[in-house]
């Protein structure tokens, strides 16, 4: 691909050669942290540069976050709706430079980068349909004369703490439920992609200014995760984190959040697999299974790691995804002709030739990839062929989650035999099974099937639409986050009594007379 100038792009998302890392919704700050600069997984160019946030930035956001809460939680939802309904208006104005932004800086293909810009804008048309539907239940009171309903009040100042991955819509698919739901939003980007994260916040801030919303709504801590990490997740004035990153760090998330009593949503990794049987229509699995392994080159939390094939169809099935990787298109992300993209940085070039080696030294048979490509085109060194490996699920390295596109082909017998093998990881994010079989598909979503947060019929393991709550169990951390009834994690509950009798009954009919 020829030599890409990304100046006018930046331009044209406000951004800037040395950016703030602070904003608390219009008002940005240069601050008191290290100035950290963004290089391109695709060419390893420098793109532009974040001034991060200190501690003492930090507690002041806080500040000003917990007084906007006391107005902000006082607006009618539907007002609040309103707000995300001309962000969505805006974010669609900004698609094209934002999710060129989002692949240049993360790697992901341009495709891919529109399709997370997309994701933001169906969140806000979501929330804005929310934001009048924050519905809780009456209930018959055992006393005459008394009302009883539950109501969902805003909760406060919900920290989002998000992964490189998804530098853009996990953002978006808290903020926009968080800000219908009343509360306001202090973002902890990842310090891979700051300028995604700057970005979204220029977007947004034009918004904020017309409708008058306070100061400190919205806000944005570009923080080094060994500055603000354990300060963010023990801080009490944050009543709800929602991190989405690895389980390493999730651990660690949930004890200190857990050692004050706060909430948590977590959204950690994946180790997803998708089962074909004799019955499944292979050319739709192939599709499926290739999208899911290599799209966002491995780099997705619902990545397809693992194919739990029938052994009628294993060779047959195969034989189709090696001829498959062995033409992979692999480039720059910004290229049009580009399937599968560079990976993040050297760090994760280094965890994929660990996996590698650790797959031979097990015992696996690698058929197809596994090398890091050389030449003018790959000279940033972030660009791997992606790998097809034969393996049995107890590896240590099969049981790990890999970020990054390594695809483990393992062979079954019965259904009963592939669901055991399906469900034996410690992982339980997103799952998938091919087949046409009525029998098959509903065991598999049956008690006794998979026991993921996501499970699919003949669709693969990746792609969700923001209408259903996402998560996973198990080492994924059990959170929900986006679509369905996800929004009530964002908000307090109370159960109400109203007596209007002239009588006190207590309920369980005791007495009590003085
Ligand atoms: P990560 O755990 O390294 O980082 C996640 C966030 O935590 C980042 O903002 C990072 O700056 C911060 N962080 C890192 N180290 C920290 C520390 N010691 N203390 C405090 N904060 C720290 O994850 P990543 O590499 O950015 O993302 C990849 C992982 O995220 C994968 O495991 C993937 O499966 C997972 N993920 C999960 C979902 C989901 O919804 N389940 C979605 C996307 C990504």
């Amino acid at each position: 691909m020829k030599e890409i100038d990304f100046k006018p792009i930046l331009k044209e998302l406000h951004l800037e050669a040395k950016n703030p890392g602070v904003c608390t919704g219009t008002e940005w700050k240069y601050t008191t942290g290290k100035f950290i600069e963004s290089f391109s997984p695709s060419d390893g160019k420098l793109i532009a540069g974040v001034q991060q946030c200190g501690v003492e930035d930090y507690h002041e956001v806080i500040e000003t976050a917990k007084e906007a809460f006391k107005s902000w939680r006082m607006v009618p939802a539907p007002k609040r709706g309103e707000v995300v309904r001309q962000i969505g208006l805006e974010l669609r104005k900004y698609k094209e430079p934002l999710g060129k932004l989002v692949s240049y800086e993360m790697g992901k293909i341009y495709q891919e980068g529109l399709g997370e810009v997309q994701e933001m804008i169906d969140i806000c048309d979501f929330a804005v349909g929310q934001s009048r539907q924050l519905y809780g239940f009456t209930m018959h009171s055992e006393r005459a004369k008394h009302r009883m309903y539950d109501q969902y009040h805003p909760l406060g100042i919900v920290g989002v703490v998000s992964a490189f991955n998804f530098p853009v819509a996990v953002w978006a698919w808290n903020a926009m439920i968080a800000l219908v739901a009343g509360d306001v939003v202090v973002w902890k980007p990842s310090s891979k992609v700051y300028l995604c994260a700057v970005a979204v916040h220029k977007i947004v801030a034009k918004v904020l200014k017309e409708n008058s919303v306070p100061e400190g709504v919205l806000n944005l801590v570009a923080a080094d995760s060994k500055v603000l990490g354990d300060t963010l997740f023990s801080d009490k004035n944050i009543p709800l984190v929602s991190f989405t990153g690895s389980t390493r760090i999730g651990k660690k998330v949930g004890r200190l959040v857990g050692e004050r009593l706060g909430r948590s949503i977590l959204e950690l990794g994946g180790n997803n697999a998708i089962i074909i049987t004799p019955n499944a229509d292979l050319e739709m699995a192939l599709r499926a299974v290739v999208f899911g392994a290599v799209g966002t080159c491995g780099q997705r939390c619902t990545s397809t790691r693992r194919i739990i094939m029938h052994e009628s169809v294993y060779e047959t099935f195969k034989q189709k995804l090696v001829a498959v990787y062995e033409k992979l298109p692999i480039g720059h992300a910004l290229d049009e002709t580009t399937l599968v993209g560079p990976l993040v940085d050297n760090w994760a070039v280094q965890d994929f030739r660990n996996a590698i080696e650790r797959v031979k030294k097990e015992g696996g048979n690698i058929i197809t990839g596994g090398k890091v490509l050389e030449g003018e085109d790959y000279s940033s060194g972030t660009y791997v062929r992606p790998c097809i490996a034969e393996v049995e699920n107890h590896y240590d390295i099969v049981q790990e989650e890999t970020f990054a596109p390594i695809l483990y082909l393992i062979k079954y017998k019965t259904l009963e035999e592939a669901i055991q093998i399906h469900n034996d990881v410690p992982q339980g994010l997103s799952s998938a099974l091919f087949s046409t079989n009525m029998l098959e598909t509903e065991t598999f979503l049956s008690h006794e099937g998979s026991d993921c947060g996501i499970a699919n019929i003949n669709i693969g393991t990746s792609g969700a639409e923001i209408g259903g709550a996402f998560g996973g169990e198990k080492e994924t951390g059990g959170g929900r986050e986006s679509g369905s009834d996800a929004w009530k994690a964002y908000m307090r509950r109370q159960t109400n009594t109203i007596n209007f009798s002239t009588e006190l009954p207590l309920a369980q009919g005791i007495e009590f007379s003085v």
